[in-house]
């Protein structure tokens, strides 16, 4: 019998993953417990020609599509469904940058590292910084209108995107937007498409907007011993004539996970923490000694500034090491709720009562700047046992070498002078040698 996919099989050459265990890696994301179905098709674009012939293809004989890049949501997004066809678009990896014009032309395969570092040394910055950014790629930024840590002072991915290239369902190939400083008029075609997780169509190529880069931000610790308090300071930096460009909070549990992994200066006992920073040109170390004082007024028990970027990058280290750590104690499952800055102590105690319920821990760390309140349920007895078949895990980069040995843990260590811990200890934080090990397979050619 003929199947719907044979009469491309070979048009398609090698962008068709015939070993099922290499298609099996394509299968889930990083959501919790995600299982592979039994019947689906991989297909690594190697062109925008690949795309379209998918996509023709796959309407002509009612198959449904999964755009995929790096699989790194947390919500199922990218995970293969029965019978469908799953079109990864890594591949696709074309980058120019025109400073003139202060934008960049991404295939949606740049990992977003790639792109920020690509643009940092032309002196300019693309500001969205999803924690993933290691990892994820561009595409699946635009799809999900990926937010971070900087979101307080540089909004998310839609505030970046100027103009899409796309193919729609049937093949047919658009262009969206304005490629111009100014491009006000007719519909936001652009704006329908950032953030429709790959429902409207496959995004092929992007424009995106570039700033003049900052100073490297500094940062500023805070620690309370109440949610209460932490609010307070988070009020205080609000009515701040120059804003912070990052302000994370954590609470009991999530540093106390983080400490569980290394010292990274979180005291235990402390209710919350604030981790505030300032990359404002020329007045980055005044702002953050500033905002240091407000938290101090504002009822911090403890306030430590670091005085340059190395030291300010190890603060930070703690905050990012924070997925590891939940992932360490067992199943997770992380929930994002935005709510209004007053209104985290109730919704944090919800959380954990809705969590007690289960016997479930419930931390809730959050990104100030977007009100993200990221609640990240985990219990020991919740390792996954439903997956049936081979699966993919998120995996840190140096886990993942094709992407990039920067950020080995060696690096994460190394140059580390010991941090500014607030409890006299100066260990500058190793990679555990009890860090969570995650099964998966390699990327492998097809
Ligand atoms: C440790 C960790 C930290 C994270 N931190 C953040 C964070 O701070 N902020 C945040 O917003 N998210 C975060 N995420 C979630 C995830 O990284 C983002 O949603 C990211 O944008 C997904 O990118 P991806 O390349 O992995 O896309 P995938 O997971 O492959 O796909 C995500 C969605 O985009 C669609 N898609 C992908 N590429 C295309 C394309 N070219 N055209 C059309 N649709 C496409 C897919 O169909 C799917 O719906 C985090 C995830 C992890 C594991």
């Amino acid at each position: 019998m003929v199947g719907p996919l044979d009469r491309l099989r070979p048009a398609l050459g090698d962008a068709l993953v015939r070993d099922r265990d290499i298609a099996a890696t394509y299968a889930v994301d990083s959501s919790y417990a995600p299982t592979a179905p039994e019947d689906f098709t991989v297909v690594r674009a190697r062109d925008v020609q690949d795309v379209v012939a998918v996509l023709e293809e796959a309407q002509a004989h009612g198959i449904p599509v999964v755009p995929q890049g790096a699989r790194t949501s947390l919500t199922g997004a990218s995970c293969a469904t029965e019978g469908a066809i799953v079109l990864n678009v890594e591949d696709l990896r074309d980058l120019s940058i025109d400073p003139v014009e202060g934008h960049a032309r991404v295939g949606p395969g740049i990992v977003t590292a790639e792109l920020k570092s690509a643009t940092h040394e032309v002196g300019l910055f693309y500001p969205p910084d999803p924690a993933s950014a290691d990892t994820c790629t561009i595409g699946g930024n635009i799809a999900t209108n990926a937010g971070g840590l900087c979101c307080v002072k540089y909004g998310v991915t839609a505030d970046y995107v100027k103009a899409l290239e796309v193919v729609l369902p049937g093949g047919e190939q658009i262009r969206t937007g304005k490629r111009t400083a100014k491009g006000v008029a007719g519909f936001d075609l652009t704006g329908l498409f950032v953030g429709s997780e790959g429902t409207l169509g496959v995004v092929t190529s992007a424009w995106v907007r570039l700033v003049p880069a900052p100073d490297p931000a500094l940062t500023a610790l805070a620690t309370f011993d109440s949610l209460d308090a932490a609010v307070r300071g988070v009020l205080a930096l609000r009515a701040e004539r120059h804003r912070p460009s990052l302000l994370e909070f954590l609470d009991r549990a999530s540093i106390g996970a983080i400490q569980t992994v290394g010292d990274f200066g979180f005291p235990s006992g402390c209710e919350a923490a604030l981790l505030v920073q300032s990359d404002r040109p020329g007045h980055a170390g005044e702002d953050v000694v500033r905002y240091a004082a407000a938290l101090a007024d504002a009822g911090a028990v403890e306030t430590v500034v670091a005085d340059n970027a190395a030291e300010a990058d190890l603060l930070m280290k703690g905050r990012r090491m924070l997925n590891y750590a939940l992932e360490a104690k067992g199943g997770r499952l992380a929930e994002d709720a935005c709510v209004r800055s007053r209104g985290w102590p109730s919704s944090s105690g919800s959380g954990k009562r809705s969590a007690s319920g289960l016997a479930w821990r419930s931390p809730s760390p959050a990104m100030v700047a977007t009100a993200t309140c990221i609640r990240r349920c985990s219990s020991p007895a919740a390792t996954p046992t439903v997956c049936t078949g081979p699966r993919w895990r998120w995996r840190p980069s140096y886990e993942r070498p094709w992407i990039s040995a920067a950020r080995s843990p060696a690096s994460m260590a190394s140059g580390s002078r010991s941090g500014p811990t607030s409890n006299g200890s100066s260990a500058a934080p190793n990679w555990p040698a009890n860090a969570p090990s995650r099964p998966c397979s390699t990327r492998a050619g097809s």
